[in-house]
């Protein structure tokens, strides 16, 4: 058996927004993008962390006297940590009693990892759900990925791959090949605005889009709008039009509203919010952009 090892975040069962049916969701860890808006920073960045919770804390002080060097104290809020001196602080989720630090991050095997997701195959079957690669941006991990998806294949459970479409065909294609459902992300047409958005150009992501639809891989397009990003009108558009030239392998376009459901994971992370300034995406311009789509003779909904 592979002695590979993957680096994951969460395993979210019981998932009902991760595709169709009832899915377990594994978030991988690190991504090639930088979305402004990222709601899970914690996937986003490489390697482990600790998150802290001032709401959890009762000021008991036993991070405060284990702290390296004089590196955590009290402010007004719980504990305030600085985490270059910070050399000890992996070992906080053990000292505090209260939850308030935790560990995101958790070194799995293929097996391990097979383990937990064969465990709710019922639930799958009976719901017509599956499972859910996420990030993070999986594919990442692309070994260690297509370890676990063949053996999920063999017992015939449903996958899906939610993937931000940063790679090289080539080399994930064995994983494409195996995936029944991708979740495929635009956020802007626009090359300046992508690069503003997300730290990079969005050629290769389009360019990728266009193979999976060549390959007929089923594909759930997300699009979101981010009020004075990517919310221009002509923009939106042009991404409807692309995901129209895409085809039938297209079975539906989710309009995804910006939220700042993320906020308190940055705080946790120690790590400013990049759009403390912009406001969530009113319902309405969702609602204008799944008319649109409708125009085109796409399916679309808000949400995902
Ligand atoms: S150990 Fe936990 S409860 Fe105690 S001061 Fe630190 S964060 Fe607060
Ligand atoms: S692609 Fe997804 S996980 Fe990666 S930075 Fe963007 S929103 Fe976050």
């Amino acid at each position: 058996m592979s002695a590979l090892t993957g680096l994951l975040s969460n395993i979210q069962m019981y998932s009902t927004k991760d595709g169709p049916g009832i899915r377990t969701t594994a978030f991988f860890t690190g991504c090639n993008l930088r979305c402004l808006w990222c709601s899970n920073p914690e996937a986003m960045y490489p390697g482990r962390k600790i998150m802290y919770y001032a709401s959890r804390c009762h000021r008991c002080g036993a991070c405060v006297a284990h702290g390296a060097d004089g590196s955590v104290i009290f402010g007004d809020e719980g504990c305030i940590i600085d985490r270059e001196k910070c050399t000890n602080l992996f070992e906080m989720p053990d000292i505090c009693y209260y939850d308030a630090y935790e560990e995101k991050g958790m070194e799995m095997t293929v097996l391990q990892l097979y383990g937990k997701l064969v465990r709710d195959r019922a639930f799958y079957e009976n719901s017509g759900g599956g499972v859910t690669f996420s990030g993070g941006e999986c594919l990442l991990q692309r070994e260690f990925l297509y370890e676990v998806m063949k053996l999920l294949k063999q017992d015939h459970i449903h996958m899906a791959l939610d993937t931000a479409g940063l790679w090289d065909f080539e080399a994930v294609y064995p994983a494409l090949e195996l995936a029944d459902l991708i979740l495929y992300d635009i956020k802007a047409w626009d090359r300046k605005v992508h690069k503003q958005c997300t730290g990079t150009d969005n050629q290769i992501i389009l360019d990728n889009a266009k193979k999976l639809a060549d390959m007929g891989k089923e594909m759930i397009v997300r699009m979101v709008i981010v009020p004075g990003l990517n919310d221009g009108r002509a923009d939106i558009e042009r991404r409807l039009e692309f995901v129209k030239s895409l085809g039938s392998c297209v079975r539906q376009v989710d309009i995804l509203r910006y939220h700042k459901l993320g906020l308190g994971k940055y705080k946790a992370l120690g790590l400013p919010y990049p759009l403390e300034e912009v406001p969530e995406c009113p319902e309405e311009a969702a609602k204008d952009a799944v008319r649109l789509a409708g125009r085109m003779g796409l399916k679309a909904t808000v949400g995902g």
